[in-house]
């Protein structure tokens, strides 16, 4: 009888597993996907991102503009996909930015940028709170920072960490978060091409780097987030040293404030905490916005929390990481705003 009954279940499911892949697959932008086309299977590649973001913004031409801010060292574009009404003029409105995939084996630390970006378009005219914050203000999107280092983590070598840089003594790859100009070359950077913290020869010696510096040069950002994994924190600056940032009690505050928007979607803890308590880090996207512009912002480190699975997030915790990151970033483009509102008499 157990048997019997069990010979039905089991169709079910193989036929529940034959229906979900065949859904996930028609969802899914896989350029093609023919023969030797790279994939990262649930994960998006530069290509499907490439192709998304452009989708996304021809659908919404209204709220959703797609633009290059520059060119990685083998010559892809870095997206960025900004999102606010009257999305053609630059208006004077709090501007929030979310950045991804500084590193490359980070895969989640693109697809959550992107799932934010995709949601925020998607959700506006329907949701009221996305409505209203797209109308305020202009948020910015820059889901991969690092694309050739990604296609390598995605064709080669799945723990790759840097960009694709020919160091010239048969290395490869700049640290990207260590190769910003505040404070380069201090303590938690190294000066040796083989090292994974490889900070390169000089400050923003790196197109990638000076692509995301150019274009925040170029814009009144109030807030940004720099989303990397693994470890579910919350980092604040410093990262370059132990001392107090001078604007630690605000810096502490809005980590707290974006740890409990995580924690309250799916009850997971990610611990608010200044960058050098996980290990000092000099040169770091963080460090150069607050260090040079005075601007509050965070690294969130994703899923997992330890080091098994490590970078290698399984698929099914994709959405579940988005969503509670989405509550966070929500958060933060609404404290942006908030900032601008003239003081009430
Ligand atoms: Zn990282």
């Amino acid at each position: 009888m157990k048997s019997r009954a069990n010979i039905p279940t089991r169709m079910r499911l193989a036929l529940a597993a034959i229906i979900a892949t065949l859904l996930l697959a028609g969802g899914r932008c896989d350029n093609g996907g023919g023969p030797g086309t790279p994939d990262a299977g649930l994960y998006h590649t530069y290509a499907e991102i490439n192709d998304e973001l452009h989708k996304l913004a021809a659908a919404h031409a209204q709220i959703a503009q797609v633009s290059s801010i520059g060119k990685s060292v083998e010559g892809r574009d870095l997206w960025a996909i900004k999102i606010s009404d009257n999305v053609a003029q630059d208006e004077p409105e709090a501007e929030t930015v979310f950045l991804g995939g500084h590193h490359a084996r980070e895969w989640i630390a693109v697809d959550v940028p992107f799932l934010i970006a995709s949601h925020l378009v998607n959700q506006y005219g329907t949701d009221t709170t996305v409505t209203r914050l797209v109308n305020q203000s202009e948020i910015w999107i820059v889901p991969m920072v690092n694309p050739d280092g990604h296609q390598y983590s995605v064709t080669t070598d799945r723990l790759w960490r840097k960009n694709r840089r020919n160091n010239g003594d048969g290395t490869f790859g700049v640290d990207l978060n260590r190769n910003y100009s505040y404070q380069w070359g201090g303590p938690g950077s190294s000066g040796d091409t083989f090292s994974e913290i490889y900070r390169g020869p000089s400050a923003f010696s790196e197109p990638e780097t000076q692509a995301v510096r150019d274009f925040l040069q170029q814009r009144q950002t109030r807030a940004l987030i720099s989303y990397h994994n693994f470890s579910q924190l919350v980092l604040y600056p410093w990262g370059y040293t132990n001392a107090p940032a001078p604007d630690e009690p605000l810096l502490q505050n809005l980590a707290v404030a974006i740890a409990d928007r995580i924690r309250v979607v799916h009850a997971v803890t990610y611990t608010p905490q200044q960058s050098s308590d996980l290990y000092l880090a000099s040169g770091d996207t963080t460090d150069w916005l607050y260090g040079e512009y005075r601007v509050p912002n965070f690294t969130i480190e994703l899923r997992p929390r330890s080091s098994f699975p490590g970078f290698e997030l399984p698929e099914n915790e994709i959405t579940p990481t988005f969503e509670e990151n989405l509550s966070a970033a929500l958060f933060l483009i609404d404290w942006a705003i908030q900032q601008g509102t003239p003081p009430t008499i």
